[in-house]
């Protein structure tokens, strides 16, 4: 039997993250008709077994430095419509404290000052004496420079980013459904796209976003060339009377010579929803995952690797040696890396589902261009312009 559907709309996004949340409200203000659907973050981890998502921080480094172009411009894009969105919205998400990229490797230190050059960015090098003098609370072996970014580097807080986003889709007079998608069926000239509680809704495009979990909702006869990466952070609590010297800390990246361990990124004190207030520690290479199908909700369910989050707590201690911390505690995240580096938007031919897939770790601060690029791609059928030059396709595995 046909029943008849219980939301009808232009574009349906499956999947209220980062990425899909920003694509929504590009799409929404692009004058289409979106019904925005993904599940709200779980109360309690350890006891969901639905999908999650990569968003459940109060920080995410945010910067325009980078050692890639591409990835520096979608950065810079998106940082320079924050404070438009914080302001429409009502939402604010960034705290523009700076951004300090620090790292013994001359090499990586001289391509990010060449792509902050390219750009116009503002920033100042510094040599391991004027980092003591400026960062006194931080300890870095002697031969490690640093950049540092001023007004445009900081955090973005991504629960409230795409809140903004979500407010941004409401205003446009689009839809938001809090649950999962289970199934999209392709009928026709239209998709039907079913909810986990059987609700049925009529689309004429759909996009997946949904970060880590895409693969479940897009299941065509070839593989994507996808990995979805282990994520371990760790969260060390301060004591209020250590908060107040520690105000001025930027986001970090220290880059390490080791082509293993890369390296370290840092947020500075943050006030998470506990009212407890927190530095985070996160590794930037990440482990892929075995089994994903088998693996990925447990893994969320969990509190991560204990040999990583060892690591990454030496690593906070010997950065900040006279800081002392009330309480560490560690969570899991996963990421997923694409082969060729850049997101996957395009259309797969075999179903007519367009994706904006992997975030290769680093598209919470650029999810906004992100999004307005997928958004052009769907209505136009070309990425922008001046996006031309990249490489967009999505790649599937070898059998
Ligand atoms: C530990 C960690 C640290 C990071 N640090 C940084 C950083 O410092 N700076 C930075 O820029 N980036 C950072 N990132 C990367 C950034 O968080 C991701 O690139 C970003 O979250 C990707 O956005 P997304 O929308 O693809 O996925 P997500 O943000 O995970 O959103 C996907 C959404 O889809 C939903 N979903 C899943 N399945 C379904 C379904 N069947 N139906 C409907 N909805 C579904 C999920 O519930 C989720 O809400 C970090 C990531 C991790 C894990």
């Amino acid at each position: 039997m046909n029943s008849s559907p219980d939301f009808v709309c232009d574009v349906c996004v499956a999947g209220k993250g980062l990425l899909g949340s920003a694509a929504a409200r590009h799409l929404a203000e692009m004058g289409l008709n979106v019904l925005l659907l993904g599940p709200d973050e779980p109360s309690v981890r350890s006891e969901h077994f639905g999908v999650f998502g990569s968003h459940y921080d109060s920080g995410r480094v945010t910067r325009i430095i980078d050692t890639d172009l591409y990835c520096a411009r979608i950065a810079e894009a998106s940082i320079a419509r924050y404070s438009d969105l914080e302001e429409s919205s009502g939402i604010n998400f960034f705290e523009s404290v700076g951004h300090l990229a620090i790292s013994p490797v001359k090499g990586y230190i001289s391509d990010i000052t060449n792509t902050a050059r390219r750009l116009g960015v503002d920033f100042k090098s510094l040599t391991d004496d004027e980092l003591v003098n400026a960062f006194p609370y931080f300890s870095f072996d002697d031969g490690v420079s640093g950049v540092y970014e001023h007004s445009t580097g900081g955090y973005v807080n991504p629960r409230n980013l795409i809140k903004a986003q979500s407010e941004m889709v409401l205003n446009a007079e689009s839809e938001i459904l809090a649950e999962a998608v289970s199934t999209i069926e392709k009928c026709g000239d239209f998709f039907e796209v079913f909810t986990e509680s059987g609700k049925k809704v009529r689309a004429n495009e759909v996009l997946v976003a949904s970060g880590v979990f895409s693969e479940r909702l897009i299941q065509g006869s070839q593989k994507l060339d996808l990995e979805i990466c282990e994520s371990t952070v760790v969260l060390a609590e301060l004591r209020e009377e250590d908060v107040i010297g520690l105000g001025e800390m930027p986001s970090v990246i220290f880059r390490h010579e080791s082509e293993v361990e890369k390296g370290v990124y840092l947020l500075p004190p943050i006030r998470y929803p506990d009212r407890k207030t927190y530095i985070k520690i996160g590794h930037s290479e990440s482990r892929p995952m075995s089994d994903p199908a088998t693996n990925l909700v447990k893994w969320f369910q969990g509190d991560g690797d204990q040999v990583i989050a060892d690591w990454l707590q030496s690593q906070l201690f010997s950065l900040l040696p006279n800081t002392s911390f009330a309480n560490i505690k560690t969570e899991s995240c996963a990421v997923s890396r694409s082969s060729t580096g850049r997101q996957f938007i395009d259309v797969i031919d075999e179903s007519g589902i367009h994706v904006l897939l992997a975030g290769n770790g680093y598209s919470a601060k650029s999810s906004d261009e992100l999004g307005r690029i997928a958004a052009h791609k769907i209505i136009s059928g070309e990425v922008p312009d001046e996006y031309s030059d990249i490489d967009f396709e999505l790649k599937y595995k070898r059998k």
